[in-house]
């Protein structure tokens, strides 16, 4: 299987370990499979009696076929192992009719766990493949959860270092905890003194910066990064959707070949689009309704063909989908029209902010999406209706998802399969308020209160984080960033 950029016709053609080392084409689009295998019915019945690890291995196969079996076997293994997951590694609840995939079983507790576990042990293996004799240097700039999920990730994996930088009053003392208590003999924290902007242009100079280069590579290093465009990621987000249709079947709660809907909390479109991927290569998947929350700017897209980010930015309560560029979509317009009208989107949306697609073109996404937004007031009434009906109790993000899946749902359709991306307890403020429930002001008191609350279990990574010793302290100014590299 090659892989193509987005945004030019004929486009040089590049192995998947080659994309996976690269991230980003020269041209400044995204990497695509050339083409997108086949996943036959009786494939699918075929994997219902394997475990989460061998069904990774089987999906990635057919994409990352410079990747042997037993290396994608082995990694799969060890991403999501029991220990790491607790159990299976994307486990449903059935809630009234409808079926939540739970993606935030994980080490961090949020979805980017399922892409961000295995990952960084692809990247380690496309530097044999590709003959990179220099070591893998990550520099991460996060505003919370993604460098969390990323050291996680990239924890002790041979051939790779990371590096990340946090604003010091920008993330949440649960965050700031997670980061400094971190293991591992290759990671690296600091804090910034300054906001995640600070944070992010910091890395950016750092990346284009010639002198650090040379000592990076002196020191035989080279910088790459744990992006969230890199083909890496977003390969690993198709298994369990696949997974998920096989666990129904399993549990006769869908017939081999029946269509599933599935919503989707969407930020920057990469879940959903691992979605869109299963179903054209052949997953029975019905219509995929993408969720926003008051940021709905995709939902606009969808319902009325005009991408416009010339748009107020709102701070909600899912943070996670608080995006206006949601950078994975450009896959999809490569997808339904092409690397020509891709690019030509892309620098209509980076000159003017804007692009917008004709009734013909949008008639192709809507074949397959749909788009529902949900206000915060509709996301905390779902969050305490979910609880008080059936007990059971879902974060912000998954609330949105939920909330859209039943504004859907009024004009019909299938089986609803409602992806959700993060433990209550990563938002526990958010999730007390919308039960009602009075906020204590520290948030390792409101984790306790949620349990004191709705007895729902704890993640055994945020349950023992309190005590965690912490190992990273140090807080630098902005242009003292670079010093703190290697
Ligand atoms: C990242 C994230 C999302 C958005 O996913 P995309 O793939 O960016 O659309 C939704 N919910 C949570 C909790 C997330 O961390």
């Amino acid at each position: 299987m090659n892989y193509i950029s987005t945004r030019t016709e004929n486009s040089e053609k590049h192995s998947s370990a080659f994309v996976i080392k690269k991230g980003l084409a020269d041209d400044g689009g995204l990497f695509v499979p050339e083409n997108l295998p086949e996943l036959s019915l009786s494939d699918i019945e075929s994997l219902i009696s394997k475990s989460y690890p061998e069904r990774a291995a089987y999906i990635l196969s057919l994409f990352l076929t410079d990747y042997s079996r037993e290396e994608l076997l082995s990694a799969a293994e060890a991403a999501y192992s029991v220990e790491k997951f607790g159990g299976p590694a994307a486990p449903i609840s059935k809630v009234g009719d409808d079926y939540f995939l739970e993606l935030w079983h994980g080490p961090t507790s949020a979805f980017k766990d399922m892409a961000l576990q295995i990952m960084p042990r692809l990247l380690s293996l496309s530097l044999g493949k590709t003959g990179e004799e220099k070591d893998a240097y990550i520099l991460v700039a996060t505003s919370g959860d993604t460098g969390k999920a990323a050291l996680e990730g990239y924890c002790d994996i041979d051939r790779v270092k990371i590096l990340v930088f946090y604003p010091v009053n920008g993330v949440s003392n649960i965050q700031k905890k997670q980061m400094a208590s971190q293991k591992g003999n290759n990671v690296e924290v600091f804090s910034i003194n300054g906001n995640f902007d600070d944070a992010q242009s910091g890395v950016k100079a750092i990346f284009s910066d010639n002198s650090v280069k040379a000592k990076l590579a002196e020191n035989g290093l080279f910088f790459s990064s744990a992006n969230s465009i890199n083909w890496g990621r977003l390969a690993p987000q198709i298994v369990y959707y696949v997974s998920a249709y096989c666990d129904l079947i399993a549990e006769g709660e869908l017939k081999a070949g029946e269509l599933l809907d599935v919503t989707v909390p969407t930020g920057n479109f990469g879940n959903i689009l691992a979605a869109y991927i299963a179903k054209k290569m052949g997953l029975p998947l019905g219509k995929l309704v993408c969720a926003s929350n008051r940021n709905d700017i995709l939902t606009d897209f969808i319902n009325k063909g005009v991408y416009d980010r010339r748009r107020e930015f709102f701070t909600t309560v899912s943070p996670s989908m608080d995006i206006l560029i949601s950078s994975n979509l450009e896959r999809l317009l490569f997808f339904v029209l092409g690397a020509e009208k891709t690019r030509a989107c892309m620098n209509k949306l980076s000159s003017e902010g804007v692009y917008s697609l004709s009734d013909a073109e949008m008639e192709l996404i809507r074949a397959d999406f749909a788009g529902c937004a949900c206000s915060e007031e509709e996301t905390a009434k779902t969050i305490s209706d979910l609880f008080g009906e059936f007990g059971y109790l879902c974060d912000t993000h998954t609330a949105v998802a939920a909330n859209a899946a039943a504004q859907y749902k009024k004009e019909g359709g299938n089986k609803m399969l409602i992806v959700s991306t993060a433990s209550p307890y990563k938002f526990a403020p958010a999730v007390l308020s919308s039960l009602g429930e009075a906020v204590p002001e520290d948030d390792f008191d409101a984790l306790d209160k949620l349990f004191a609350v709705t007895k729902c279990a704890i993640p055994k990574n945020l349950a023992n984080l309190r005590s965690a010793s912490v190992r990273f302290t140090k807080t630098v100014d902005p242009k003292e960033m670079v010093d703190c590299i290697i």
